[in-house]
């Protein structure tokens, strides 16, 4: 015997590309189209007729059970996004590479189906957004990773001038708000022209290299350590008095000069000065912070060099 003929309207929700089922208020199921057959795994002929529960029993039944109620009571659509609720059945999907997507991500839409003016059913729409929110997901990492190179210095990777001002400005608000100590220390490379004439420029860059590795490595986590430009650096340290920040200036100093660089085969000898500051009642700015720890990095360089100063 044939099957009876669909209809067209029954075509069309069975070969649509997403999935259309339909509950009653006591969460039987009505009806269960072709996109929910395929990737649920179970025929209609399964589903249909039971409560929806006895065959998918890992649905978040407390949510779907208040979103269905409210959705008989009010007579007004619901709608559940990917963003609050990635899914709502564990479909598999069906993109190669994922990044971290584990499962279908799924919008539905819950729609009250009315006769007489009463709800007697609600349909629930389900839609595959996985490309949605893969591509939202790359373009998040994009982003970040943006914002990241945007920060930093290319040439030794670590923060670079304009991120730098941007947290002292930062810590310069909070310390005029709050009070509490906050210093900066600048340091720059002696006769850094020097080593550039003598052993080039390549070898230069990779001094500069190596030598914010070594004072990354040594300056705590809460600190912010910057190249200010050329071969001239900057270290924020909130939270710390000028003497403190001094003796930081005297690690620095011997962590750059106590051990030649080796780039390339050849060996560097290189040291640096150091000038600090400390922000204090009759600083107005940032920037007049700044010009201090330069005044007293300019006196360590016609004080010798290789030496670290306090502004006074
Ligand atoms: P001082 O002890 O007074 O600081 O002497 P100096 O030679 O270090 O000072 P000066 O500011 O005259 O020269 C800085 C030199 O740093 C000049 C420039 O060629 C070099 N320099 C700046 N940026 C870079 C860089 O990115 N790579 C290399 N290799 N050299 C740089
Ligand atoms: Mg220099
Ligand atoms: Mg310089």
């Amino acid at each position: 015997m044939n099957a009876p003929a669909l209809s067209l309207s029954d075509l069309v929700v069975e070969r649509v590309g997403f999935g259309i089922f339909v509950l009653d208020r006591e969460m039987n199921v009505l009806m269960w189209n072709r996109f929910m057959q395929d990737h649920s795994g179970l025929a209609a002929e399964k589903v249909v007729g039971r409560p929806i529960f006895d065959n998918f029993p890992e649905l978040p039944r407390a949510w779907l059970s208040r979103k269905l109620e409210s959705v008989f009571q009010l007579g007004s659509f619901a709608f559940s996004s990917w963003e609050q609720r990635p899914y709502l059945f564990r479909f598999d999907h069906d993109r190669p590479i994922t990044g971290g997507v584990d499962f279908m991500q799924q919008d539905c839409t819950f729609m009250p189906l009315t006769r007489e003016r009463e709800v007697v059913a609600v349909c629930v729409t389900v839609s595959d957004v996985t490309h949605v929110s893969i591509v939202q997901r790359e373009r998040e990492e994009a982003v970040a990773k943006l914002q990241e190179y945007a920060d930093r210095d290319g040439l030794t990777g670590i923060a670079n001038r304009r991120f730098f001002e941007a947290r002292l400005s930062d810590e310069y608000t909070r310390w005029q708000r709050y009070g509490g100590d906050l210093s900066v220390l600048l340091f720059d490379l002696d006769h850094f022209k020097t080593i550039n004439d003598q052993f080039g420029h390549v070898v230069g860059d990779g001094v500069l290299r190596e030598m914010a590795q070594r004072v990354a490595d040594v300056v705590r986590v809460e600190d912010t350590f910057g190249r200010f430009g050329g071969e001239e650096f900057a270290l924020l340290l909130p939270g710390t008095p000028l003497g403190v920040a001094m003796q930081v200036a005297e690690k620095i100093r011997h962590t750059i000069g106590d051990a030649p660089v080796d780039v390339q085969g050849v060996s560097v000898p290189v040291t640096a000065s150091v000038g600090g500051a400390a922000a204090r009642a009759g600083v107005p700015t940032y920037e007049v912070l700044i010009n201090e720890a330069d005044a007293a990095l300019y006196s360590a360089k016609r004080q010798g060099r290789n030496r670290s100063i306090a502004f006074a």
